[in-house]
């Protein structure tokens, strides 16, 4: 298939990769020009501007920071909207706002353009290893043709509801990876302030009933205050933003994402931004006077 791949960043680059492995004719462009040479140098076509990258594609693909950027990629004088057949499936699979989702798919629908919300999970690693988690919002058909392509990138790709409903199961999603993420960073603190080898306290842990994926990739790096991205504590900001945002729209209290939405705030206020979001340790660390 001809298909339009905007935004190669941690997570769009390999994941271009893959298709292109796969023998899909990808046309990629990023507002950065390192990846897009990058993609031209792995069989890829480097697009000029999202219009040039989506004018010709059956399928666009957007993996971009927030809402802002994907209103700017969909909306935009020369972005996806404008640019590419009626037809096009465009599937965003950006991290943003359920209501974002939603709206680009009413305004996709009146120009002829099929749209779904496929938000991921597995980080870095599954974007690599093309194992990501997929959680897809959009009708059944549409779904459907999307697929074999999302297949590509994912082992589970699981229709989740209709439009924005991929942006909810997400949410659901970063408020479960901060918390645990908050309480591996308690129990390294309590194991190095009893004086405890923490490195062997988490690897009982990892294998009994408080298991976790991340205990199993991140316990190491933690341990040894290795914070490189991965997933950024910025990004992971402003994912407990649209978490905290859905739970006031769904008149719901999440006391626990609430709490956890303020160290990651923290983290980010102490300087931690574009750290990984296991980051969030320096700030349990920080709380109890042992930096
Ligand atoms: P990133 O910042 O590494 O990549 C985003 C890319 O989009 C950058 O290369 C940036 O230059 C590009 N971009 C921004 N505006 C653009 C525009 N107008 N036109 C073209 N390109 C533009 O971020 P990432 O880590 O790859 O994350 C992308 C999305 O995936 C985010 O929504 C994030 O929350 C989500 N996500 C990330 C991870 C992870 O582990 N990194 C995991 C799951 C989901």
């Amino acid at each position: 298939m001809n298909i339009g791949f905007v935004g190669l960043g941690i997570m769009g680059s390999p994941m271009a990769s893959h298709l292109i492995a796969a023998g899909h004719r990808v046309a990629g462009f990023d507002v950065q020009p390192a990846p897009v040479r990058q993609l031209g140098a792995i069989g890829g076509r480097a697009a000029a501007s999202v219009g040039d990258a989506v004018a010709d594609a059956e399928v666009v693909i957007t993996m971009l920071p927030d809402h802002t950027h994907v209103e700017q990629v969909a909306f935009g004088e020369d972005g996806v909207l404008a640019r590419a057949k009626p037809g096009t499936l465009l599937i965003d699979m950006s991290t943003i706002r359920p209501e974002t989702s939603v709206a680009v798919a009413r305004a996709g629908a009146e120009r002829g353009l099929r749209v779904l919300d496929a938000p991921v999970s597995g980080g870095e690693v599954g974007a690599k290893q093309a194992t990501l988690s997929i959680m897809v919002g959009g009708t059944p058909d549409d779904v459907a043709a999307a697929r074999p392509i999302l297949e590509v990138l994912g082992q589970n790709v699981v229709h989740v509801g209709d439009h924005g409903a991929g942006q909810v199961v997400k949410a659901a999603n970063q408020l479960v990876v901060a918390g645990v993420y908050g309480l591996v960073g308690e129990a390294i603190v309590l194991l190095e302030a009893s004086g405890v080898d923490p490195a062997k306290g988490l690897d009982v842990l990892a294998g009994g009933l408080a298991a976790s994926r991340i205990l199993d990739l991140k316990r190491a790096s933690m341990i040894a205050r290795e914070f490189q991205p991965g997933f950024r504590i910025d990004l992971h900001h402003k994912d407990m933003g649209i978490v905290l945002d859905a739970a006031r729209r769904a008149n719901v209290a999440l006391p626990l994402s609430g709490l956890v939405a303020q160290l990651v705030a923290a983290a980010r206020a102490m300087g931690h931004g574009g750290d990984d979001h296991s980051a969030l340790l320096t700030v349990t660390t920080a709380l109890s006077g042992r930096e």
